[in-house]
């Protein structure tokens, strides 16, 4: 059976098509080992004279083995790593539904603006006084990120998501400690981020799970119920990892202050929001900002991410260092917890230097080419893009908790699949053949099998009607039995069905030469 492009469309067919090749490529598609493997060490894309014979002066730490060290030329290379970056799936190649992530288009302007040399090129070591501008800029940012979240104070320099959480953690954590407490517990949402358990046990919080009502949010009476003396903080994402609003977080919020509890807000989901509600409104006192998620800047291996904190007026004053402090007509940056004044009480340092100064430019880049109104159009168009995908294959495929508006992503569960004999991983490997990255997969764990959308406002409607289609056809596909297309699936990726536990339980991280093969010959 051939579809209108004249390929074949059962999986079956297509692998009898894919001959094997004299040499492992696919077409265009060329096989790539590992460089190790290519590489010869007696061959380098140089030739240097042998050294004259000198005295090593390293004594005991002269190498005495091979260095093994792949010795290629130039143009093999360039050809090894331009082949490893054509495997690579990023947004620049095609949609990409990775829900919790936000994997959304980071325009080139933004490219443009963090390479201007003033950016680009400046040194964390530079005296202050040559780099004004930069300053200005971080203050720049900040005003953004206050405004947008109604927050009070601002720490720019964690490095990511999980980093903020640390840091508005050990805000909190501070905060408790100057009031001469000592509180042990934090509530986690079963439905949170695995980060959030892990960054509370990391400093030495005690983890309590809040359970999630029928509905996929948080109880503010299951919340008060857990509440007492002990507990410093809960960690609540808003929309929640369901992709649902959190609509009782005031009243969370004021449960927890008037436990004398902090709000810590998972604020990897801002995308659904920001332009729209104001954190700070809601009563939250920390909460991370993914730049490399709601502000468009590089991420998933495409850049370092960063992940500013803000903290209300009850945290404000144990923001870490460096912060920015503007003084007269000028802005400083205080680096040191010593050069503190007045209110201020920095709980430390998080990270050398001042953060990523270059996401900094793209978010802002982001920010301004945007305007507010910009801001807000891509939440809501975030929101309706993930509806119209929710709307679109709920009837194929089942929602864990009903078929009503959704945020800024859809969130299906296995049951539909439950008498296909296939699962979420089949489905998504199958996903793969049909050009697609995997929706997040499994998360969150309060939901059996889980299937988390993202589209973003990145897509348009053709790019998603395209999408739709496809997960459409697979669905069927599903249901009518064929599960030779996914059981065996991918079929056309470098890599088949890779042993995932093994992977995980038994990590190879080190690649070792392997015993030469005798020749066939001999
Ligand atoms: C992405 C994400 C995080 C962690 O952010 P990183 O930048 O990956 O460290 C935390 N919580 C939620 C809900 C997320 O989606």
């Amino acid at each position: 059976m051939l579809n209108s492009q004249g390929r074949p469309t059962s999986p079956g067919e297509a692998a009898a098509a894919l001959h094997p090749t004299f040499t492992g490529n696919r077409a265009l598609m060329q096989e790539e080992p590992l460089i190790f493997e290519i590489g010869r060490t007696d061959v380098t894309g140089v030739d240097l004279d042998e050294p004259a014979p000198f005295e090593p002066r390293l004594g005991d730490l002269e190498r005495k083995g091979e260095i093994g060290l792949p010795g290629l030329s130039e143009p093999e290379t360039m050809r090894h790593y331009v082949r490893l970056s054509q495997k690579n799936y990023g947004i620049d190649t095609g949609l990409f539904p990775l829900g919790s992530c936000t994997m959304k288009h980071n325009p080139r302007l933004n490219e443009r603006m963090a390479r201007l040399p003033g950016f680009g090129d400046i040194h964390p070591l530079q005296p202050l006084s040559t780099v004004p501008g930069a300053l200005e800029l971080m203050q720049e940012l900040s005003g953004w990120l206050l405004e947008l979240t109604g927050m009070q104070a601002v720490a720019l320099s964690p490095k990511a998501g999980a980093h903020g959480e640390l840091c508005g953690m050990m805000a909190i954590k501070a905060a408790i400690a100057a009031k001469g407490e000592n509180r042990k517990l934090v509530l986690v949402p079963e439905s949170a981020h695995g980060t959030n358990p892990a960054t509370a046990a990391l400093i030495g919080f005690t983890v309590k799970p809040v359970p999630a009502r029928a509905d996929g949010t948080v109880d503010p009476e299951a919340v008060k119920a857990l509440l007492s003396p002990d507990v410093a903080a809960i960690m609540l994402t808003n929309p929640n990892t369901c992709g649902l609003f959190e609509r009782d977080v005031v009243a969370i919020a004021a449960a927890v202050h008037e436990a004398g509890a902090y709000f810590y807000a998972d604020g990897a989901n801002f995308n659904a929001i920001a332009g729209k509600a104001r954190p700070g409104d809601l009563g939250c006192d920390a909460m991370h900002i993914n730049l490399h998620k709601t502000f468009s800047t590089p991420h998933g291996g495409g850049g370092p991410g960063a992940g500013p904190v803000v903290l209300s007026h009850r945290l404000a004053r144990f923001a870490p260092v460096p912060f920015l402090r503007r003084e007269g007509s000028g802005i400083t940056l205080v680096e040191h917890v010593s050069d503190a004044k007045g209110e201020e009480a920095p709980f430390g340092r998080l990270c050398a230097f001042q953060g990523q100064m270059g996401m900094y430019v793209r978010a802002l880049a982001y920010m301004l080419s945007h305007g507010i109104d910009g801001v807000r159009q891509a939440s809501e168009d975030a929101v309706l893009n993930a509806n119209y995908v929710r709307a679109c294959l709920s009837d194929l495929m089942s929602l864990p908790f009903g078929n009503r508006p959704c945020m800024h992503e859809a969130l299906f569960d296995d049951a539909w699949l439950k008498d296909t004999g296939l699962t979420t991983l089949d489905f998504a490997k199958a996903m793969i053949d049909e050009g697609y990255h995997p929706m997040t997969m499994y998360f969150p764990l309060v939901v059996h099998g889980a299937m988390l959308i993202e589209p973003t406002e990145s897509e348009s409607k053709a790019s998603l009607d395209l999408f739709i289609a496809s997960l459409r056809d697979l669905a069927m596909a599903a249901k009518g039995g064929d599960k030779e297309r996914f059981t065996g699936a991918p079929y056309h990726a470098p890599r088949r069905r890779l042993d995932e536990t093994r992977a995980a339980r038994q990590p190879v991280l080190r690649w070792t030469k392997p015993a030469p093969i005798a020749e066939a010959a001999e």
